[in-house]
């Protein structure tokens, strides 16, 4: 534990420059991914598949949450909160399956940032910021699984309506209460 100067009690020992300025990138990264669903959901909503709108507006959802556990994190370890601006996420694609492969690099690009994170604060010897972030390790191998079978599930029925359809309405039961 230690008291910053404005009389503030942060828990644990202070975070680095380092720890800090990258925890903020996963933040803006996080917050970013939060854009790119939202920006996938609003393609879905200008077509028939709303059972994929809903899949992406969950996505959308659950990255916004894990910004948040970023944002709380930061503060809670006394550092910095420093927020960026986002950029006009892809609204426009071909089809679903071209949605969800973008999807996929996506959440690839998100493990390897959240691992790179890992090994620094590791590294650094930051064993806070070890445990936090083993949440989010966990996490990213349930979101490439999740995305990675609509993926090869969309690329199983092509351009089959029926196939189209019983995918877009087990996607649509996402985050219900059953
Ligand atoms: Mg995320």
């Amino acid at each position: 534990m230690h008291i910053r100067a404005d009389g503030f009690i942060v828990a644990f020992m202070k975070l680095s420059t380092i720890i800090e300025k990258s925890l903020n990138e996963q933040l803006a990264l996080e917050l970013s991914s939060a854009h790119v669903y939202l920006g996938m959901a609003a393609y879905f909503e200008h077509t028939p598949f709303s059972g994929f709108a809903r899949w992406m507006e969950v996505q959308y959802g659950e990255e916004l949450e894990h910004a948040k556990k970023f944002f709380k994190y930061i503060a809670e370890r006394g550092g910095k909160i420093k927020l960026q601006s986002l950029s006009e996420p892809k609204s426009e694609y071909k089809t679903a399956l071209e949605a969800f492969q973008v999807s996929l690099a996506h959440e690839q690009k998100v493990s390897a940032a959240i691992c790179a994170l890992y090994e620094l604060a590791n590294s650094e010897k930051d064993f806070a910021t070890v445990s936090f972030l083993k949440w989010f390790i966990d996490e990213q191998v349930e979101e490439e699984k999740n995305v990675g079978d609509l993926v090869v599930k969309l690329e199983m029925v092509g351009d089959n309506r029926n196939g189209l359809f019983q995918l877009d309405h087990h996607a649509g039961k996402r985050g219900q209460k059953s």
